[in-house]
């Protein structure tokens, strides 16, 4: 272990300096530490997740709209409206963008948990309620087109 005032190369484990009797504890101390840091300041801490936010966002506005869609099309269900019925026509349209505004928020969500040194708490979370309902509204379809 090298001295840090002098230089002089002292016993590894030594606490002073045999040459000029300076601390050599606290420089070995203070060495993993500064590597520490320069390792923080390559790596850093987890930084904010735009993409992330986005996805939580749009999975955001997507959930309610999905709801109005599915509360809407089971009022609609009884009433006897032929396809080029304008509240049809929205319903159609209010299910598309349901639909898009999922796929976004799923799509912002696996890049943002793939981006790397970023929060992934929102992406995760939109990856996950996206694809649940993404399967939910395609097991719905399937289920629609079967009966
Ligand atoms: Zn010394």
């Amino acid at each position: 272990m090298h001295c840090t005032q002098c230089g002089h190369a002292n016993n590894p484990g030594a606490k002073f300096c045999i040459e000029c009797g300076s601390r050599l504890e606290e420089r070995q101390w203070q060495q993993p530490e500064s590597a520490d840091q320069g390792a923080f300041t390559f790596d850093g801490p987890p930084q904010k997740n735009g993409v992330g936010l986005a996805a939580f966002i749009l999975t955001m506005i997507a959930l309610p709209l999905w709801i109005i869609t599915i509360v809407w099309s089971i009022s609609l269900a009884d009433a006897s409206l032929d396809e080029t019925d304008p509240e049809i026509m929205a319903l159609g349209l209010a299910f598309l963008l349901s639909f898009l505004l999922s796929l976004v928020g799923l799509v912002l969500g696996i890049v943002g948990t793939c981006l790397k040194n970023r929060r992934k708490g929102l992406s995760i979370a939109s990856l996950c309620i996206n694809t649940c309902v993404l399967l939910f509204v395609i097991f719905m379809m399937m289920v629609g087109a079967s009966a």
